[in-house]
């Protein structure tokens, strides 16, 4: 990379103007869900009785026969092709990140020397990919078992590019899960089971309690030129060095700022594609940091909002290059400004249509309304190690736990009008509760809690785990995450929650209690138990870390040590008992999760130890040797004390790029050694920490005295974009 590579792209990415996008002549509401094989579209293309046949085995998850599975997919096939597909996938989310497709064309042999196009229920129902290279943290041993996708009937196909998409789990021949996909499919059966018992408490005509997710992803967009032009972000998804823009975000002018024309051509056409498949784009601004934007869908229900998240991302980066964009999805692509998040709107609701985490108009609803949030804020504060660990990775750990960043630490906001309510229950007496006249009546001001949460504007935007008037936001999630993994851990861990308050209060009412004073009783017991978990105040503060450890909550900072959460007994027998994870695929997991961020963190600094070593060292010492030109020349001209004074300042300059680049050779040399013999530890987890602990404070080394000689360099030599100039769309 020379200099005038750098000046090109940006002379590139400067005269780029916006493309037209091409309008559908249609409304939104007409090709809304025109890529995607929905009800509407099965019953036009289905048989009637497939159809109620099929209709019926989603709705009560019913198993599927070979003649039915026959049926839709020969109605599926037809669409398809007449929709202009020629290849059809099973589309599954193994444990890396984004998606997995093995693409067959509609086609067999027709036994006369041609082909015909087919498309059998087996072919739909399950495939066996050859999916040896997939991660599986050794559950799956090459020559002795396979791994199986199968199709998620809950999740209706879709056509991408001209290639049908089946969304499929994807399982071990033993069983195991080697995806998301079947883990989140338990946690939202568990939660939908444990959460109809304690709904039926108040409505005995519950049958099933559903799970919504609402993520808001946020994201950047760099122009194609200069992004090309930086090995670091094409290897890595993240700048290893630049120093800070002088203008970044302290102005607060990008925030809902309006959006240059240029990447609203780009979002009108990601909104056009998302409507076509489906999913319900809704709002788009502009985010803190310059270039930093956010797109969020209207909620839906959690296996499906999730295909939806994983699919925007596929094709943001489709349609960004349409537009000379790339998309970052990294977490903290540049330092010094905030980083992406994804945060994670979440929220039960039952089958009768009522939000459990809504504030109700009766004291009834309102006590419903209570003792979900207690049961949320328990199994939070039970297992706040371990959601900290199901949004944790090499990536995300940069947003979190590290600079300007708030800390790793789960706590729960609730604001002010919801801690009081939740305080006078607390510390109100059975008796208080219950009215005098002994009726089940209650004064605890249940009733005036819809009029108080509508104001609900102390908002905390620090907060890891926010109430937010009808649901909670996991905030902690990371922009590049797939959502399952958070949605996996907090479903499982509130399913198992509510169904030990269940017991408890079934308890109760057999000695006889009532129900309003056994489920009080319990709720009250449960806020006093989590209370170390709610906390208001400012997350990013020093205090609140030392307060945090002082009430228990888990504070490991360590990412390869923070995965040990999901091995922990109380994790293993919660997961155990809801049905989500075995011991076993835990630990397989685990190991995945190990290998991946030692993985991450290898690349990363074998890009850094290049770029240090063959663009920056080289660059620095060009211009370092002529100063020293300089100095010679100057000396020769002016002599005495009066030579030594004009050249004072190049001298200073020269020993000043020595000392960075001493300290970035030998940094360089230390970073490589720790590889070397991290690499040589077989224990994954004892590999992960060695190269959290001796490979990545050299790396931050190196990037600060980088950062250093990039304000001292001629601009003219300097061979990688700046932090200005990859920051500013025009
Ligand atoms: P903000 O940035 O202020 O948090 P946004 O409007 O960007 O708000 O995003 C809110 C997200 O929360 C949207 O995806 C929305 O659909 C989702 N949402 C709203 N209500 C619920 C709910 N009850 N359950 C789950 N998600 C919800
Ligand atoms: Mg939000």
């Amino acid at each position: 990379m020379s200099s005038s590579l750098r000046f090109k792209a940006v002379e590139e990415a400067n005269n780029r103007k916006a493309q037209s996008v091409k309008l559908p002549s249609e409304r939104p509401t007409e090709y809304f869900g025109e890529r995607v094989f929905n009800r509407a579209t099965m019953f036009r293309y289905l048989p009637k009785e497939t159809y109620d046949a099929l209709q019926d085995a989603i709705e009560n998850k019913k198993p599927i026969s070979r003649s039915l599975a026959d049926s839709v997919a020969e109605g599926m096939k037809r669409w398809a092709t007449e929709n202009g597909a020629r290849h059809y996938t099973h589309w599954f989310h193994p444990l890396t990140d984004g998606t997995a497709e093995k693409h067959d064309a509609f086609i067999e042999h027709d036994g006369k020397g041609g082909v015909m196009e087919t498309f059998s229920g087996k072919l739909l129902v399950q495939q066996e990919p050859d999916a040896s290279s997939f991660p599986n943290g050794g559950i799956r041993n090459t020559f002795e078992a396979r791994g199986y996708s199968a199709w998620d009937i809950s999740s209706p196909a879709f056509i991408l590019g001209e290639t049908l998409c089946i969304p499929t789990i994807f399982i071990s021949y033993t069983g195991e899960s080697l995806d998301y996909k079947t883990p989140l499919l338990r946690a939202l059966n568990a939660v939908d089971l444990a959460g109809a018992k304690v709904a039926r408490l108040f409505d005995p005509e519950v049958k099933h309690v559903k799970c919504f997710l609402g993520w808001e992803q946020e994201y950047f967009l760099v122009d194609e030129s200069l992004y090309g032009a930086r090995p670091d972000l094409v290897m890595t998804g993240r700048t290893l060095m630049g120093h800070e823009s002088p203008k970044n975000q302290q102005l607060e002018d990008h925030y809902f700022g309006s959006i240059p024309s240029r990447v609203e051509a780009f979002m009108l056409d990601l909104e056009i594609e998302c409507h076509r498949l489906g999913i319900p784009a809704k709002t788009r601004h502009n985010e803190v940091a310059p270039n930093q934007f956010e797109l969020a869908p209207i909620f839906e229900e959690t296996n499906l909002a999730n295909d939806h998240n994983l699919l925007l991302m596929t094709l943001m980066a489709e349609v960004a290059r349409r537009h000379n964009f790339r998309v970052l999805l990294h977490e903290k692509p540049f330092s010094g400004i905030n980083g992406s998040g994804k945060h994670n709107n979440w929220s039960l609701g039952t089958d009768r249509g009522k939000m459990l985490f809504a504030p109700g108009k009766t004291p009834e609803d309102n006590l419903q309304f209570v003792t979900f949030v207690a049961n949320v804020m328990a199994a939070v504060h039970k297992h706040n190690g371990l959601l900290k660990a199901s949004i944790m990775s090499a990536t995300n750990a940069h947003r979190l736990g590290a600079n300007e960043a708030p800390p790793a630490i789960i706590s729960i906001f609730t604001g002010s009008r919801l801690a009081d309510v939740l305080d006078k229950i607390e510390n109100s007496t059975v008796t208080d509760l219950m009215g005098l006249s002994g009726k089940e009546e209650y004064s605890l001001g249940l009733a005036q809690i819809p009029d108080l949460m509508i104001d609900n504007t102390d908002r905390n935007r620090t907060s890891p785990f926010a109430f937010t008037g009808n649901r909670f936001e996991f905030r902690a999630v990371g922009s590049s995450a797939n959502c399952a993994s958070a949605m996996i851990a907090l479903n499982a861990a509130v399913a198992d929650q509510l169904n030990s308050f269940h017991a408890a209060v079934e308890s109760r009412l057999e000695k006889g209690e009532s129900r309003t004073e056994a489920i009080l009783a319990e709720v009250r017991r449960l806020l006093k138990e989590s209370k170390a978990i709610h906390f208001d105040g400012n997350g990013y503060s020093d205090e609140w870390q030392k307060e945090a450890a002082g009430r228990g909550l888990d504070c490991e900072t360590c990412p390869p040590k923070i995965f040990d959460a999901y091995l922990r007994p109380e994790s293993v027998e919660m997961f155990e008992r809801t049905g989500v994870f075995t011991k076993v695929e835990l630990e397989a997991r685990n190991e995945v999760k190990w290998e991946i961020y030692t993985k991450k963190i290898q690349i990363e600094a074998r890009v850094l130890g290049d770029l240090a070593m063959n663009h920056i060292i080289p660059v620095a010492t060009r211009y370092q040797s002529m100063l020293v030109d300089n100095v010679v020349k100057l000396k020769s001209l002016f002599s005495g004390q009066k030579g030594a004074e004009i050249v004072s300042h190049d001298l200073d300059m020269i020993e000043k790029i020595s000392r960075h680049m001493f300290v970035i050779k030998a940094k360089v040399e230390e970073m490589v050694a720790a590889r070397k013999k991290a690499n040589a530890i077989e224990d994954e987890r004892e590999k992960a920490i060695a190269y959290y602990n001796e490979v990545l404070p050299p790396m931050e080394a190196i990037r600060y005295h980088i950062d250093k000689l990039e304000l001292m360099v001629d601009n003219e030599m300097w061979p990688l974009p700046k932090y200005r100039e990859l920051l500013f769309i025009r």
